[in-house]
């Protein structure tokens, strides 16, 4: 039987249920102890078990509902069957209540793609930062994200001691541990309480990890009051719309489409922009190259002030 569901809404319901395994696979591998840390392109590139795992799982269980979905993952994993087990076939019932844009009921799953980091923040995940890890599902049409998941397995992990580590496969919504946050421009984003951060302050989130002489130039021309140097790009814009900062400036290539796809839908569905450091939008359509060559400056208010504070050697420095 067809469903009245539009394409859309039933990929936003099934990627949160999917979101929600990849969490529970992120924590299984910390309680387990053996990360399997494989070095990609440089000691601050690292793969380990949990995001080859959780690749497969978001991207196998997609595909097999969603045959028809262009799916773009981080990893690059040799193909082959994938663990039954690691399958995912829910979906969150509440999202499927929500009525679709008008503007996107008539997309087709062939006209989709999925943008996946199964794990980000994966430097931080090393080093047992781990509210820093998020798993991002991004989806674009057209070139535009339009949709985004972003769970973040250890949200409340510091206030809540006996519940860390908590390898329990039953972990619901209800869980202590872990939350997912989600959005389609048009509807809004939900998961969270949305804050802004201080009037008047200049809290810039940036890099931890793959900082560079550009990076901190950018953000000395912003008179910064306070710098936060965390982990993750969905980690940052969670601190975006938090109130925990008030802009995310990161003046140097290394960012992926699929680090900034679901994280710009969050923070474009409830009022923010994310552009790269010249201000032009990010393009998703699954021809793109991969890195966000030009850099990453998104805020959830003022972006105007942060935009024109990037100096003109930083712009110049970084091509699209
Ligand atoms: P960060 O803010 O350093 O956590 O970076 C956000 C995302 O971009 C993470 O997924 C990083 O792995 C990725 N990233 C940023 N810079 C680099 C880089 N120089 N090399 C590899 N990945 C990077
Ligand atoms: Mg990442
Ligand atoms: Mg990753």
């Amino acid at each position: 039987m067809a469903s009245s569901h539009t394409v859309l809404m039933r990929l936003v319901a099934s990627a949160y249920s999917i979101a929600q395994k990849a969490g529970t696979i992120v924590r299984c591998v910390i309680a387990e102890g053996d990360l399997d840390i494989v070095q990609k392109t440089s000691a601050t590139d690292l793969q380990t078990k949990a995001d080859r795992l959780v690749q497969m799982s978001i991207c196998s269980s997609l595909a097999r509902k969603f045959p028809k979905l262009t799916i773009i993952g981080e990893e690059d994993l040799p193909p082959g069957e994938v663990d039954q087990e690691l399958i995912e076939d829910g979906q969150w019932e509440e999202i499927l209540k929500q009525p679709c844009p008008s503007q996107y009921q008539a997309i087709k799953e062939e006209d989709l793609v999925v943008w996946v980091d199964p794990l980000d923040g994966t430097k931080e995940y090393t080093e047992g930062l781990l509210d820093n890890v998020t798993v991002l599902i991004g989806i674009a049409y057209e070139g535009k994200a339009i949709a985004g998941i972003i769970n973040q397995p250890y949200y409340n992990y510091q206030n809540n001691e006996k519940e860390k580590h908590r390898n329990d496969a039953k972990a619901g919504p209800d869980a202590v541990l872990g939350r997912t946050i989600w959005g389609v421009l048009g509807l809004g984003a939900f998961g969270f309480q949305l804050k802004e951060a201080p009037a008047g302050k200049h809290i810039i989130t940036t890099t931890r990890s793959h900082s560079n002489k550009l990076v901190n130039d950018c953000i000395s021309a912003m008179n910064p009051d306070t710098v936060l140097r965390v982990g993750g790009a969905g980690n940052k814009i969670i601190q975006l719309i938090e109130g925990k900062a008030s802009a995310y400036v990161f003046a140097s290539a290394g960012c992926k489409k699929w680090d900034t796809c679901a994280p710009e839908v969050i923070l474009h569905a409830v009022g923010g922009k994310l552009t790269d450091i010249h201000g032009n939008a990010l393009k998703y359509n699954k021809e793109v190259k991969h890195m966000n060559s030009a850099g990453v400056l998104a805020a959830l208010r003022n972006y105007e002030y942060y935009a024109s504070h990037v100096p003109e050697s930083v712009k110049s420095a970084l091509i699209p």
